[in-house]
């Protein structure tokens, strides 16, 4: 779209006379030529006096394009106009969304403007009503977008099947024999089956390898010759055997246990090179098939033949090359053409083709020279694994942290392993190239690593060790690994007041004579951790409690288990301080209105006696000693607020010992709920007969009184 020689066109215009009564919008068309083709365009104008001469908008259409000036800002869109009368798509001259009566509010100035509008190019009447302008132009637009999207899918698709294509012919033929071979030899360990059925002192063999059937003595019989004859070792089932025909080796299996056919899957992959320097990596999924074939005669069923059968199928192909990336391609299988096919796309849900480690063609390696991945060590990984990797995967970590190559020939398998795993926050710096910064440890303990092979509780420690800015020892780090201290909540406090060492040792003194560090004794170390954490328990709560840790005694008491008890017990008590003193300051009405409650609420007799809580602590502590849950700030904040009121009754006896505690409503005296220690309630009927009695007491007014209040006053002093 020439979109600056069309804003060069001027406006339409609209004359005061054209004016709609009730109309919010009228549109005027015309059709000009712009570079040889024809543009219909038309204006919309506000319908008042002063916006006659510049249009809100311009909408151009061609025969096949479109575009919507905006005359205030100056920009083109290519959004929809409005396709129908409803709300939610809004019309392009106004932001705030289309009414419902948006024909009596969108007019066009002419009858003239719309035949322009019904007899431009393209433009198609074709509902059973007549269109407004709107409607005539917006379905146009929405046509050519269609047709525009279609062709751009359309591109897209030939652009993927190009690529598809081109891959398939850049990848390199495969003889098929020798995938197979290879999974029967590393997968499937060449095995064959010798199914037996015994009969006396026969016993006819068939062979999964051969096919062959035959009948054979496994004991002798009683004539002279048949002495004799050839014979062989009594069959076992699961035992090894020798086919009297072939010679090949085999599992016996009893014919009554075999179903009539049994298979074995695996997978395996090829990496061949592609391209220039490129590798595609091509992932078979294998199977082996024993069957075993049963005719019926008049003994039963008889076996005639057995079979093996080898089969394979490429499942999936990953395409390496510099600098771009990964294309995973997936074979796929077209149920209505039966035809097999390759896709760049995976299949969806539990279909999908999952891509595992695998065993891998030797000659994979030997294709790899020359290629970018020549040098990424993935031999001495796959060596390290027994032959038995995800090369896929390798690669893909190979190009994004090509360090992984240094790892892997350090013999640091167990932290690749972790990154194949994507368990890649053990990366300290990816950018680094030396061993030490990449993985944020000190370079002295690179051997040490190396000797554990990588191993991640080691790692783990040592990157603590850095971080901390500590120093430790070859010895320390396994010690420390092996207690798994860094799993332990707070345990780098306790290096502030005692040395690691004197630390370790303290610990293996606790643990007992006879329980050592490394001796891998499961007992041992779970005696050791166990120890380790009570020791770090211990001295947290001494930090917390405020001791002074220059102190040896602290440090190192003669009793842990007791100091440790110790600590407990005098860290809960400030916990249940401080808590007192939150809920004071949180719920401070209970106090306040405590001198007023008091008077209100206070009775005794001979037995009991009652009274409100003086503070929201008081009510806490009542709720700890009963255990139950009056403390909770549910019902604190129900006395401070008026709404409830905690009333203690207590016996007279006993006046500071918790024994009932009591909710009642101020404004009616309803008594909600009373409960004696856990949750239970004590003297039941007594307790309810007597509350009873104060409740009635409390509505006739003879509580409250002056004379009952200084009476409850004076017990309270
Ligand atoms: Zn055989």
């Amino acid at each position: 779209m020439k979109k600056k020689a069309i804003e060069k066109i001027p406006y339409i215009g609209i004359e005061r006379t054209s004016r709609k009564r009730g109309a919010k919008y009228i549109a005027a068309t015309m059709v000009k030529i712009v570079d040889h083709e024809k543009h219909l365009i038309t204006e919309v104008y506000r319908n008042k006096k002063e916006n006659l001469t510049v249009p809100l908008v311009r909408i151009v259409l061609t025969k096949k394009d479109f575009g919507t000036f905006f005359t205030e800002s100056g920009e083109w869109s290519r959004c929809l106009i409005s396709g129908t009368f409803y709300v939610s798509k809004y019309p392009v001259w106004d932001k705030n969304g289309m009414k419902w009566d948006a024909e009596k509010e969108n007019v066009i100035r002419s009858d003239e403007d719309l035949q322009r509008i019904k007899r431009f190019p393209g433009i198609t009447e074709r509902r059973w009503r007549s269109q407004t302008w709107y409607e005539l132009i917006n379905d146009r637009i929405e046509d050519i977008s269609a047709k525009e999207r279609r062709e751009r899918d359309k591109r897209r698709c030939q652009r993927r099947q190009q690529g598809l294509k081109e891959r398939e012919e850049n990848t390199p033929e495969i003889d098929e024999r020798k995938i197979l071979d290879y999974a029967d030899s590393v997968i499937f360990h060449e095995k064959h089956y010798l199914y037996y059925k015994k009969d006396g002192s026969w016993v006819r063999v068939a062979c999964s390898k051969c096919g062959g059937v035959t009948d054979r003595r496994w004991k002798p019989g009683i004539s002279y010759e048949s002495q004799f004859m050839p014979m062989i070792s009594e069959p076992r089932k699961g035992g090894l055997g020798t086919c009297p025909l072939c010679g090949a080796q085999g599992e016996w299996e009893p014919q009554g246990k075999m179903k009539s056919y049994n298979r074995n899957r695996g997978h395996i992959f090829i990496g061949q090179k592609y391209r220039e320097t490129g590798m595609v990596f091509r992932y078979f999924e294998v199977e082996k098939e024993y069957q075993l074939g049963l005719i019926c005669e008049e003994r039963g069923q008889v076996m005639e033949n057995a079979r093996e059968k080898l089969s394979g199928i490429e499942i999936a192909r990953v395409y390496f090359e510099e600098g771009k990336m990964p294309q995973k391609d997936y074979h796929k299988y077209n149920q209505y053409s039966g035809r097999d096919f390759w896709d760049d796309c995976n299949l969806y849900g539990t279909q999908s083709i999952s891509i595992d480690k695998a065993p891998i063609l030797k000659e994979t390696y030997e294709e790899m020279r020359g290629t970018f991945l020549q040098y990424s060590a993935m031999q001495e990984y796959a060596e390290a694994e027994s032959g038995c990797i995800n090369p896929v995967r390798y690669a893909e970590l190979y190009m994004e942290y090509p360090q992984i190559e240094m790892l892997t020939k350090l013999g640091l398998i167990k932290v690749v392993e972790s990154m194949m795993g994507y368990r890649l926050e053990i990366v300290e710096d990816i950018c680094a190239n030396r061993v030490d910064t990449f993985l944020g440890i000190r370079k002295e303990h690179i051997r040490q690593l190396i000797r554990s092979q990588g191993d991640r509780d080691i790692l783990k420690v040592m990157q603590m060790e850095r971080r901390l800015g500590q120093r430790w020892t070859d010895e320390q780090i396994e010690k420390i690994a092996e207690l798994k201290l860094d799993t332990m909540q707070g345990w780098t406090d306790v290096l502030k007041y005692i040395g690691i060492q004197k630390m370790l040792n303290l610990i293996g003194k606790y643990a007992g004579v006879g329980v050592e560090y490394k001796i891998g004794c499961s007992f041992a170390l779970s005696r050791l951790r166990e120890v380790a954490q009570t020791y770090i328990d211990y001295i947290r709560m001494r930090i917390l409690l405020g001791y002074d840790m220059s102190n040896t005694v602290y440090l190192a008491p003669r009793d842990l288990n007791k100091n440790h008890q110790r600590m407990v017990m005098e860290f809960n008590k400030k916990e249940a301080d401080k808590r007192i003193k939150e809920v004071n300051i949180k719920y401070p009405l209970i106090k306040k209105h405590y001198r007023r409650l008091r008077k209100q609420f206070c009775y005794e007799d001979e037995v009991l006696c009652i009274r409100p809580a003086r503070d929201a602590g008081e009510i806490v502590m009542e709720g700890r000693i009963l255990h139950h849950c009056v403390g909770l700030d549910t019902y604190l904040k129900k006395h401070n607020d008026g709404i409830t009121t905690i009333l203690f009754l207590r016996k007279k006896k006993e006046p500071d010992v918790p024994y009932i505690t009591v909710e009642i409503r101020p404004d009616d005296f309803l008594i909600f709920q009373w409960y004696g220690a856990h949750d239970k309630k004590p003297d039941k009927e007594d307790i309810e007969m007597w509350l009873n009695k104060y409740v009635t007491k409390l509505k006739c007014g003879k509580i409250g009184t002056l004379e009952a209040g200084q009476q409850a006053l004076a017990m309270l002093a």
